[in-house]
């Protein structure tokens, strides 16, 4: 599937005011362009009441003792966690949809953004084009059906099948309720982005009985990709913290590739840079994709995107090629 990026979006013009009739000279700064894997059109209710607070970065994961209610420690995470500056969450669906995606110009970014279809569409009308729709598929409910989607993709409400996340209902890549779904976008050609990496610590005792941190080796895709050659996967969050399961995916199948997710910005950065860098060094810089994970957080957009504009470690080349590059590769945008 392929899709235009707008000229007016790459070029974005600061032009100073005029003053007493004289007008000062414009400045013109050139954003380049950013495309993000990994946002998500929600409620802002969705994760619990707002304003829930993130620390981006994390500097050390809250202990739980075993005496701790799980809801307790949950609200020690992420409705008052301990770091400086926290991110607050907006009170309103409308707020956090209208500065997300302020950013999202301000920053010249184009999102593939996923949720249910009425929100997607909502911030669709919204945020034009730095929007590209994505909606997931639930192996465990069967729904959207094979067929709700093959007519979505066909009227082109659906961009890329994403975020799907099986993994929180303890689910695997290779479960048989996954294989029509498969099936479906290597026939169409549609991008597929799977959930495979940390959720929130402490998942599986206050919000996701059945998440397991193991599915998050990318090597369960093998036997997906090699049953679905023509199929495009790319694995959110990037398998982390699995760094040689990833290594050995990424090579022996070329055509995968990752988002780096919320490692970019709730996680200890130095831990994410050393991430990225192994990835890098055993040769994959050019399969590494921007995510930012931003789900109910809007600053967490711009955090993310920081957290790879300043990293210390990559060249001005690799930056472009996260933030950019690989991504219109992957997605086959036209220049
Ligand atoms: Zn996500």
């Amino acid at each position: 599937m392929k899709t235009k990026l707008s000229c007016s979006s790459i070029i974005f013009t600061a032009c100073l005011s005029t003053l007493l009739g004289l007008t000062t000279p414009c400045t013109f700064a050139q954003v380049e362009p950013i495309i993000d894997m990994h946002l998500h059109a929600l409620h802002a209710n969705e994760l619990g009441p707002p304003p829930l607070s993130l620390c981006a970065p994390f500097p050390i994961w809250p202990v739980k003792d075993t005496h701790e209610d799980a809801a307790a420690y949950f609200a020690r995470v992420q409705i008052k966690p301990t770091c400086d500056s926290p991110l607050r969450s907006p009170l309103t669906d409308d707020e956090l949809m209208r500065r997300t995606i302020e950013i999202l110009r301000a920053r010249n970014v184009v999102a593939v953004t996923a949720g249910d279809l009425d929100m997607v569409e909502k911030w669709k009308q919204a945020g034009g084009d730095h929007i590209l729709p994505a909606t997931p598929f639930d192996p465990e409910s069967g729904k959207p059906t094979v067929d709700e989607l093959r007519q979505l993709v066909k009227g082109k409400r659906v961009f890329a099948f994403s975020e799907v996340s099986s993994q929180y209902e303890g689910i695997s890549v290779t479960d048989p309720r996954m294989e029509p779904y498969f099936a479906l976008a290597e026939e169409l050609d549609v991008p597929v982005g799977i959930h495979m990496g940390p959720g929130p610590p402490g998942a599986p005792y206050v919000m996701a009985p059945n998440y397991r941190m193991r599915l998050s080796s990318l090597l369960l895709l093998e036997d997906v990709l090699v049953r679905h050659p023509k199929l495009r996967v790319w694995a959110m969050h990037a398998g982390w913290p699995l760094a040689d399961d990833a290594i050995a995916a990424l090579y022996a199948h070329p055509q995968l590739y990752v988002d780096v997710g919320i490692i970019s910005y709730a996680f200890p950065r130095k831990q994410f840079y050393d991430y990225v860098q192994r990835l890098i060094d055993a040769g994959f810089e050019n399969r590494i994709m921007f995510g930012s994970d931003e789900m109910v957080w809007p600053d967490a957009e711009s955090a993310a995107i920081d957290t790879i504009q300043n990293a210390p470690s990559l060249t001005a080349g690799q930056k472009r090629d996260i933030l950019y590059n690989n991504a219109a590769r992957f997605l086959r945008l036209k220049p």
